[in-house]
């Protein structure tokens, strides 16, 4: 007898919202939304999915009204507590468009809860637009399970971004000129993981950061790893090894 199936099943539909959520409250969908559940999930009046405002939690909801280019909601009852996501920000030195977006999308996937575009000395970037990587992370969080949103922060220099920083939160300098191994490295506690451009940080800049309080340079092995490649495995072995993957209830 194959085991009675999770409720609500996972393979419900998934929305982030921008209203907050509580049981029996109406939920005005935007258009894109609309008609997502209504012509591409073929949704009708009394339909199931799940919704999530980044803050409260996930819920159940129903469609409860249809028109044109229009849905309304009612929210039926929370199906998760928001989640505990561990507090790793990711410092990424954005490389082209299309290979920011691919690291966003990921990163989110991964757990980071902030991202902070840095820009460096040898960053060649279009402008980064931060409502544009804002809807691909909640795309990410919509597909991956999140209820939590990571934070997208305005680009900043290097300068700043260490000038701002509180020296509890530890910072790992990711540099392919060597540092500490990873495994050894990386410990729970706040983070912020910081790599480079793909033409890597000047001499000033690695001294620079390497003079930070609580810095630690970390390896990621003896291959030189594309911009994007490198962010993502440093928060990936992080999440490892200092993050929620240590213990997945089955
Ligand atoms: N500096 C190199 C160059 O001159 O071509 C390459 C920079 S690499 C493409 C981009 C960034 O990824 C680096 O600044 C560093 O933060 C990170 N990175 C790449 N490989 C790494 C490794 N093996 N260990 C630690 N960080 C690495």
């Amino acid at each position: 007898m194959p085991a009675t199936p999770a409720w609500p099943p996972k393979s419900l539909p998934r929305l982030f919202v921008r209203q907050p959520l509580g049981d029996a409250m109406r939920v005005e969908l935007d258009a894109a939304q609309a008609n997502y559940l209504g012509n591409v999930m073929r949704l009708g009046v009394g339909g199931e999915l799940l919704v999530f405002d980044g803050d409260s939690g996930e819920w159940l909801a129903r469609i409860a009204e249809t028109g044109k280019k229009r849905m309304t909601l009612t929210v039926e009852r929370q199906t998760r507590e928001s989640e505990i996501i561990p507090d790793v920000w990711l410092a990424f030195a954005p490389v082209k468009r299309a290979r920011t977006d691919w690291l966003v999308e990921k990163a989110t996937e991964l757990g980071a809860a902030r991202l902070l575009p840095v820009i460096t000395q040898r960053t060649i970037a279009e402008r980064v637009k931060l409502g544009r990587l804002e809807v691909i992370a909640i795309e990410a969080a919509e597909q991956c399970g999140r209820t939590r949103l990571p934070g997208i922060a305005e680009p900043v220099t290097l300068k700043a971004l260490l000038n701002d920083r509180d020296p509890a939160r530890r910072l790992y300098f990711a540099y392919e000129g060597g540092g500490e191994a990873a495994a050894a490295a990386f410990a729970p506690g706040p983070a912020l993981i910081l790599t480079g451009p793909e033409g890597g940080f000047t001499e000033k800049e690695r001294t620079l950061v390497r003079g930070a309080v609580n810095c630690v340079p970390v390896s990621l092995g003896p291959r030189t790893l594309r911009a994007e490649t490198a962010a993502l495995a440093a928060l990936a072995a992080y999440m490892a090894i200092a993050g929620d993957w240590r213990l997945i209830e089955p």
